[in-house]
């Protein structure tokens, strides 16, 4: 299996690059994001929980997130490899992730961590914002707490993984193929 964790603060094109990662790869895509949002539209009592989280710029509890996570790998056991997206973003989360694995035999290969600086998240998010009518990407504090957040407490994952030596830093600068080729050149030796 290959399994990737795509990392970055808000804003660093984890979504643009999954969506290019799974088909080169025809990996299977975990974005705890898009399912929260999923969980939204529904309305289910998850989702109305985690949408006070959500329009904060606050995380949703890992409790809730590794039940998914591990949902979502039961359901897919025949699956090439998973690529993670969003997910882990804090501690115990890459624990969980880490265990889940281990549990199917399997593990995480590498984290590929896109690099971008803090006026251009902001610039970004905002931009999607108008497109995409995410209500937390609408908000300039609701953006400054989610990348708060990210130093303090998502951060600190690189080392954790590091730690492994799977860890990689790649400028999310450019064109989404040059980030794409840069992504591809490490994922190429798995
Ligand atoms: P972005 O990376 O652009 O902030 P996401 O779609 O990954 O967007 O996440 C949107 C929101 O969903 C986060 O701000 C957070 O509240 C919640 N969320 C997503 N993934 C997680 C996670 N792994 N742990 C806790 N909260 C999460």
């Amino acid at each position: 299996m290959l399994n990737i964790i795509l990392f970055g603060p808000p804003g660093a094109g984890k979504g643009t690059q999954s969506d290019r990662l799974i088909k080169k790869y025809n990996l299977v895509h975990f974005s705890t994001g898009d399912i929260l949002r999923g969980e939204i539209k529904k309305q289910s009592k998850l989702g109305l929980e985690a949408k006070k989280n959500i329009d904060k710029g606050e995380l949703v509890p890992d409790s809730v997130v590794i039940s998914m996570i591990s949902e979502k790998i039961d359901e897919n056991k025949t699956a090439k490899g998973f690529i993670f997206d969003g997910f882990p973003r804090t501690t115990p989360q890459a624990e969980a992730l880490d265990k889940l694995l281990a549990e199917k035999g399997t593990e995480i290969n590498v984290m590929l961590a896109l690099e971008v600086e803090k006026d251009e998240l902001v610039k970004r998010l905002l931009n999607r914002g108008k497109d995409s009518g995410r209500t937390d990407d609408q908000d300039i504090s609701i953006i400054e707490n989610r990348i708060k957040v990210y130093l303090s407490e998502t951060a600190p994952l690189t080392e954790y993984y590091a730690r492994q030596g799977k860890f990689y830093g790649v400028e999310g600068i450019g064109t989404v193929d040059e980030i794409f080729e840069k992504l591809t050149f490490v994922t190429d030796k798995f």
